[in-house]
Parts: C-alpha cells; sequence; structure tokens
C-alpha cells in the first residue's frame, strides 16, 4: 500500500456516495486529473472527488474532514502557486459543474462553481450581453470572481466581483449559504475580493451588460520605440473613455501571419487596445494612439467571446507572476518598465505588461475589501517558460520587475495576479481594517480553516 493511500473501503465508500467520481493514484486518468496551468507544480493527491453538484461537494468536504485530509478546491486550475492541489489530500474537484444558464431578461448568468470564462463568455453571446471576464478563456470564473476579478471590460462594467448578484456556498461543515446582498450580507462582501476562503461556491450569479460590438487594436512596435509608446499611452489613458481597455505588452513575436518576420521570436512592444464599440468609433477615439509609427498592425471588430481566446496560451508551462499596483506613471517610473522589457527571457511565452485601471474599477464599490482597485496603474511580470534550466532565470527577471517598479508602488496588490508571497502580501492586500473583518467571517464560517489553500485569511483565535 502506497504511504499515504486511502483505505480501500473508504474510498469504496466515497464512490457510492458521489454521482460524480473518485479518482485515486493508479486509477486511469489520474494524472490528466492532477495537472493544473503551471507545469512547475507536481502535485500527488490521494483522491480526486470529481464532483457534479452541491451534494457531491458537500460529500467531498465531510469526507475529507473524517479522513483527516487536507482539502484543496479546484476550478480552472490557474492558480500560479498550485493552490487547486494538495499532496496526499483530497481535491473538490469542480470542473464538471459549468453549466450556465443566461437570464437573458433580468441580465443575469448563474455559473456552475467550476466553469471557466469560456464556458461563460460563450453562452453570454448569442444575446449580446457580456460582463468582465479574465483574459484568458480557460482561467475558472469561480477562482477568478471571488479574488477580484480584472479584465479588458473593468473600465467600463467594473471587476468582476463588482457584478455579482449571488453566491451559493457550501461551508467548512458541508452546510449550503446563499449570499448576496439580502441574504448573509457580511458573507457577501467578503466573497468581494476575499477568494476561497468562506467555503466552496457551487454557482455564482453574475450581473450582465449588453455589448453589441467589441473591438480590437493590436499596434506592434520595436522594442526600442516602447519608451515613446509608454509615454504616449500613459498620456493618451488620462481622458479615455471607459470603453477603453488593453495594456502595453512586451512579448516574444509569435509566428502569426500579422507579425512581421523581423520581429517573430524576438522581443516586440504591443500595444492592446480593446474598444467595446464598434471598430469606426474604436478608431475615432484611439487615433492619437494610431497616429504612432508602427512595425504592423492587426486591427478587427469581433465577438467579445473570441476576443476572450486571443492570448490562451497552452497548460504545462513553466510559470512564475508578480504584480506591483502604481500611483502614478511619471517618466522615471516607464524608464524602469521598459528597462526591464530588456532582461525578459526570450524566446519564450512570458509578458511584462501594464494594464490601465482607473474608469468604473477605481469609481466602483469603496466598500469592498480591494484597496488595489485606487490605483491607475498595474505592472504585471507573467513570467512563462518551458525549459527548467530558464527557471532561475526567468523567476528572477519577475522578482527585478517587482523591485524596479516598488518606488511607484502603493504597497498593495491583487492576489490573483502573485502566488504565495507571505501573509505580509495578503494582509497589505486588503488593508488593516478589511483583513480584521475578514477574519471575522472566516472565523463564523470556517473556524478550523479548513479552506487554507489559498490566499489564507486566517480565523480569528479563540480568546483564553
Ligand atoms: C493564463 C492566465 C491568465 C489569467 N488572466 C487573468 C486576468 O486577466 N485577470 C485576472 O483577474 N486574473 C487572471 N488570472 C489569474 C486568475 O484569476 C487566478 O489564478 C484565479 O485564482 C484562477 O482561478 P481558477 O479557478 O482558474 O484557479 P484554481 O487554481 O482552480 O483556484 C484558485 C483558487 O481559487 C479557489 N477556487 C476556485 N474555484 C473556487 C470555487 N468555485 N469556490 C471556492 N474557491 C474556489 C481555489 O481553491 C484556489 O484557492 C490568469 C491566470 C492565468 C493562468
Amino acid at each position: 500500500m502506497a504511504p499515504h493511500a486511502i483505505a480501500e473501503a473508504a474510498l469504496g465508500g466515497l464512490r457510492q456516495q458521489l454521482t460524480g467520481d473518485a479518482i485515486a493514484p493508479g486509477d486511469p486518468g489520474y494524472d490528466e486529473a492532477r495537472a493544473v496551468f503551471n507545469g512547475m507544480i507536481d502535485r500527488h493527491p490521494a483522491v480526486i472527488a470529481q464532483c457534479e453538484t452541491g451534494a457531491d461537494v458537500a460529500r467531498a468536504i465531510r469526507f475529507g474532514r473524517e479522513n483527516d485530509l487536507e482539502i484543496a478546491v479546484r476550478g480552472g486550475g490557474h492558480s500560479v502557486a498550485g493552490m487547486a492541489l494538495n499532496d496526499d489530500g483530497i481535491v473538490v474537484d469542480l470542473r464538471r459543474m459549468h453549466t450556465v444558464i443566461v437570464n437573458p431578461v433580468e441580465r443575469t448568468a448563474r455559473i456552475g462553481g467550476g466553469a471557466t470564462m469560456s464556458h461563460l463568455d460563450r453562452a453570454c453571446q448569442p444575446y449580446d450581453l457580456a460582463t468582465t471576464g479574465g483574459r484568458a478563456s480557460t482561467t475558472g470564473v469561480g477562482g477568478f470572481t471571488l479574488g477580484g476579478g480584472s479584465g479588458w471590460l473593468e473600465r467600463k462594467f467594473g471587476l468582476a466581483c463588482d457584478n455579482l448578484v449571488a453566491v451559493e456556498l457550501v461551508t467548512a461543515d458541508g452546510s449550503t449559504v446563499h449570499a448576496s446582498a439580502d441574504e448573509n450580507p457580511e458573507l457577501f462582501w467578503a466573497l468581494h475580493g476575499g477568494g476561497g476562503n468562506f467555503g466552496v461556491a457551487t454557482a455564482i450569479t453574475l450581473k450582465l451588460h449588453p455589448l453589441q460590438a467589441m473591438s480590437m487594436m493590436m499596434l506592434l512596435f520595436r522594442p526600442e520605440e516602447g519608451l515613446q509608446v509608454a509615454r504616449a499611452y500613459r498620456d493618451f489613458l488620462s481622458s479615455a473613455p471607459d470603453e477603453l481597455g488593453g495594456g502595453l505588452f512586451y512579448l516574444t513575436g509569435p509566428p502569426e501571419p500579422f507579425v512581421p518576420d523581423h520581429l517573430v521570436g524576438k522581443l516586440t512592444c504591443i500595444l492592446l487596445i480593446t474598444y467595446a464599440g464598434p471598430e469606426m468609433e474604436a478608431r475615432n477615439v484611439a487615433e492619437p494612439l494610431l497616429a504612432l509609427p508602427r512595425e504592423a498592425e492587426l486591427i478587427a471588430e469581433l465577438p467579445y467571446a473570441e476576443l476572450q481566446c486571443m492570448l490562451d496560451d497552452p497548460p504545462g508551462q513553466r510559470n512564475y507572476w508578480s504584480a506591483e499596483y502604481l500611483a502614478g506613471f511619471p517618466d522615471a517610473a516607464v524608464d524602469a518598465f521598459t528597462a526591464r522589457a530588456g532582461t525578459m527571457p526570450v524566446p519564450s511565452s512570458s509578458q511584462h505588461i501594464l494594464f490601465p485601471m482607473g474608469g468604473a474599477v477605481a469609481a466602483g464599490p469603496g466598500d469592498h475589501p480591494l484597496p488595489w482597485r485606487t490605483a491607475p496603474w498595474a505592472v504585471h511580470p507573467f513570467g512563462i517558460w518551458e525549459s527548467p534550466a530558464d527557471d532561475e532565470r526567468a523567476v528572477e527577471w519577475v522578482r527585478d520587475v517587482r523591485a524596479g517598479m516598488r518606488p511607484w508602488s502603493i504597497g498593495t496588490v491583487y492576489l490573483n495576479f502573485i502566488g504565495l508571497e507571505g501573509e505580509d502580501r495578503v494582509l497589505a492586500a486588503f488593508g488593516e481594517e478589511n483583513y480584521r473583518r475578514l477574519a471575522a467571517v472566516k472565523t463564523e464560517y470556517d473556524p478550523d480553516n479548513v479552506f487554507r489553500l489559498n490566499h489564507n485569511i486566517k480565523p480569528l483565535q479563540p480568546a483564553v
């Protein structure tokens, strides 16, 4: 018997209880079931409960607790630190719970806890409805939304969590709780950024918005032009409409038809402009940026669900990312940002990203536990590479970007954009007052810290 194998009888009992399946080491499909986006994560759970219903989730949680197994919760598997997995514990795998029901009259979507952005976007597209989603179609709606949720539409429609209408949650004792503005409002508040700390979301209801047209302009520059482009972009954003999103990227020029030969496989600077509206309107609005001399461009009006897949990378590469949220982007910060493009590992799938914030992100609800939303800019070094031989260089590059941007940092950070960087970073992400309030909610719903494989909010210690 393997050292941490669960007794066959107990496993058989779980299998009988679940509508879904339970996969253990040695079972067919075990290795596929334990793979996550980040290829550096190689963990071996004792059992993976492939849940199909809320009742399955409750049974899996109870089974984990009765058998003293650490509990991990898996949605899209995109956490860079691999928090959807553990060694020798139980994984509550939600991926089969991906049904999305769109209500076009109320303009809402009820989304299964294991749905990906692609499930959501494709269900909404026929109704010309959309909401703020992550920039990769395979990201889980659950982890994304409960952590905050930043995407191309955020300046217009706010963060994903601003669009939360209701959450159905299975808590640490296996009971089902509903949270909305009217029901358990303190828990509802905590779910706006507090992640998976309070339970497993089996269904999430999000507000949708009419979106008749979406446009995208990708302008390609030589890296040495990046400094001028970044300054022009910064100045332009100070008065840009909220329909405009996107970001400034340095990346390895991909072998695509729109990329000129001299940039393929080489460091390339890309200004990506997304616009929630038709192409002609987008061109008018972005005129000052379209006046910049460039190497190539790709401009199109396209369905939002298609835009959402455009940056998809295959899973299984090696990942390390971090972020700094900036109080401003003065010339010295532009210099620091562009200088670090030159040290990025190339060729690789890594991206050195500047995201504009503002609009509905900054103007959004002040009562959510997310102080970083007031920052006008975010720098997101997104290291993705293939060979273990490049691990040190890639990780060092990400850390150097963080260090280089720290003079302009507001000191707080969006946790979905970072790995495990210590308790201080979690505290800073919410601020002390919010953290205390979140800890009180944690104490009520998960006093034993059963859900701790996340950016963990610790329950309050009982008074002695
Ligand atoms: C390629 C890529 C692109 C990304 N782009 C963006 C982006 O544009 N914007 C952005 O904001 N973020 C982005 N992210 C980050 C992403 O939002 C976070 O990694 C998020 O946590 C992923 O959620 P998941 O369900 O896919 O991941 P998982 O690894 O499955 O889960 C992450 C955490 O959330 C918890 N969790 C997941 N689902 C549930 C649930 N239903 N109930 C309770 N807890 C749950 C897990 O237990 C775990 O702690 C990106 C990540 C990748 C890999």
